[in-house]
């Protein structure tokens, strides 16, 4: 037999080496360390707290049986949560929460690889020191067996301590909170994408709920257009004074209503776009997946809705505004380019599909049309004939992409105000138009080195000014003079976007007992005093 007289300071030493082994206490800190880097106002101690508590009792386990496979898939599980946390950090500057995942998962893939590359840099070396820790600690598993009745009280301590920290974490937060930050992020994402697949099966429902809805002057058709841009920040175009001439055609357009107040309420594509086109919005509570959509409302009134998109509809899963989209009558997708980046897909694809939609028999439309816009990557955004501008560093050469984007991005919306002007004179329909962003883009301007629209903390101004403006056919003037005066007496007015829905069915001319004429900025009853409390809490009006 082996001894049982094992030093008492080596019987401590060898305990503690077991259970807190060094180099997966460094896996377990190198993360927060990193935080601390990045943004030390949004480490969480707790996070590394939780984790270390549950690989303890992973290592207390190995050492109680003495068989060294718990402590392989201890320090696997480890690597991987631990890599996920890192990434995010060096990515989005920011720790993981299910908001992070959803950038991830709703929008393309690429949207992952278009961040490290706008926001590549010697930080990502950071990641080699993690892997060497990673393989240093395969390498040395400090594997002491027990061997005396000491270590048992240490062993015993460790757990105590363990446990009763897991269970105050569980009782005061409920038992998620002590479960890692992944696993508590992957739930509530999960939970959300349940909520999102309820909302087909309900789409039915509600539509047969808006009983009230009755478009005015039916005989006399309309068709009401949004063109959604795709992270526009307004301060990168020159009709809102940039230095840059990115937006010479717009510009030269007279009969083209500049709004020059408006914000985003949401610094996220789904989350602003969902915002926009359904009841939902920063005040009311209201759900996306709960409230009516503008779609609805077009298919209570007899008004035929179209979704033609430039972005992609397979998200990593189920794409969230994919589903939204198919609340639509028609759906037109042009892009199907996802998960590769050979394939670009330009924004000019909607054009054609675009006015052949516009010339469908049916007499009364909603035309929802998606830019790809400025969507980092911003270099693969416009044909090579756009690349006006040119810059020498990589952040200058970043800001020239996102401006020939701006550049390419005028000439689309200009050419389908032209396909709705030659559409509008020969049909005899009046037709209104409005181009939004469903969010800016920080391009350096909020921050020396970061180009994007994530954000930890304060949203920055940058990822919520935005352009908005409105192009009302010679017919919809003649039609509707008031509406028409309206549109453009409240060009200087203050605005969210999370309330189009209202403004929609107010262009439209839908009369219905859920539309609120305070929240549309094209009525004469808006509320032009609303406080402009954006997604994170803060006053726009205040940190403007
Ligand atoms: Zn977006």
């Amino acid at each position: 037999m082996k001894s049982k007289t094992l030093p008492q300071t080596n019987s401590l030493k060898h305990t503690l080496l077991t259970i807190f082994p060094p180099f997966v206490l460094a896996l377990t800190f190198y993360p927060l360390i990193t935080g601390l880097y990045f943004n030390a106002s949004l480490v969480e101690i707790a996070e590394p707290m939780v984790t270390l508590a549950l690989i303890t009792l992973i290592m207390a386990l190995r050492f109680v049986t003495g068989k060294n496979a718990f402590y392989y898939i201890g320090v696997s599980l480890l690597f991987i949560n631990q890599f996920i946390t890192l990434a995010h950090w060096i990515i989005i500057k920011s720790p993981r929460s299910q908001n992070s995942l959803f950038v991830v998962f709703n929008s393309h893939t690429n949207e992952a690889a278009g961040f490290m590359e706008l926001n590549s840099g010697p930080s990502y070396l950071l990641v080699i020191p993690f892997v060497i820790l990673f393989i240093l600690s395969l390498k040395y598993t400090f594997h002491y067996p027990r061997q005396d009745q000491g270590q048992n009280k240490t062993l015993g301590t460790i757990l105590v301590i363990t446990l009763i920290f897991l269970s105050i974490r569980a009782y005061m937060g409920g038992p998620r909170e002590a479960t890692p930050l992944l696993v508590r992020s992957v739930h509530l994402f999960h939970k959300e994408l349940n909520k999102y697949k309820a909302l087909k099966g309900e789409s039915q429902f509600r539509t047969d709920a808006i009983k009230d809805a009755v478009l005015l002057n039916r005989d006399k058709p309309r068709v009401v257009v949004l063109v959604e841009g795709e992270s526009v920040n307004r301060n990168h175009m020159s009709l809102y004074g940039y230095y840059r001439n990115t937006t010479p055609l717009l510009q030269e357009l007279d009969d083209l209503i500049v709004y020059t107040d408006v914000v985003s309420g949401y610094g996220t594509t789904y989350k602003s776009i969902a915002g926009a086109l359904t009841q939902s919005n920063l005040e009311n509570n209201i759900e996306p997946y709960e409230g009516f959509s503008f779609m609805d409302v077009c298919r209570a009134s007899g008004v035929m809705s179209y979704w033609l998109s430039n972005h992609s509809p397979i998200g990593f899963w189920n794409n969230f505004t994919t589903l939204l989209a198919e609340q639509s009558d028609k759906t037109e997708w042009v892009n199907l380019t996802t998960n590769s980046d050979v394939l670009i897909s330009y924004d000019e694809k909607l054009l054609g599909v675009f006015e052949k939609t516009l010339n469908d028999e049916v007499e009364n439309k909603f035309i929802f049309v998606h830019l790809m816009g400025s969507h980092d990557r911003y270099s693969e955004r416009y044909p090579p004939g756009f690349a006006r501008f040119k810059g020498e560093s990589h952040k200058d050469q970043t800001i020239a992409h996102y401006d020939n984007s701006i550049l390419y991005t005028d000439y689309i919306v200009d050419s389908l105000i032209k396909i709705m002007k030659v559409y509008a004179d020969q049909k005899d329909v009046a037709v209104a138009m409005v181009h939004v962003a469903d969010h800016g883009e920080d391009v350096y301007d909020d921050s020396d080195d970061y180009a994007g629209h994530g954000f930890a903390g304060v949203i920055p101004t940058s990822i919520v000014e935005i352009p908005f403006m409105v192009w009302l056919s010679p017919q919809y003037k003649t039609q509707y003079p008031e509406k028409s005066q309206t549109v453009s007496d409240h060009a200087h007015l203050p605005y969210v976007t999370d309330d189009q829905f209202h403004s929609l069915i107010d262009l439209m001319g839908i009369e219905t007992e859920i539309f609120e004429p305070r929240r549309s900025v094209f009525n004469t009853d808006y509320n032009f005093k609303r406080t402009r409390i954006i997604m994170d809490g803060s006053n726009y009006d205040s940190i403007k």
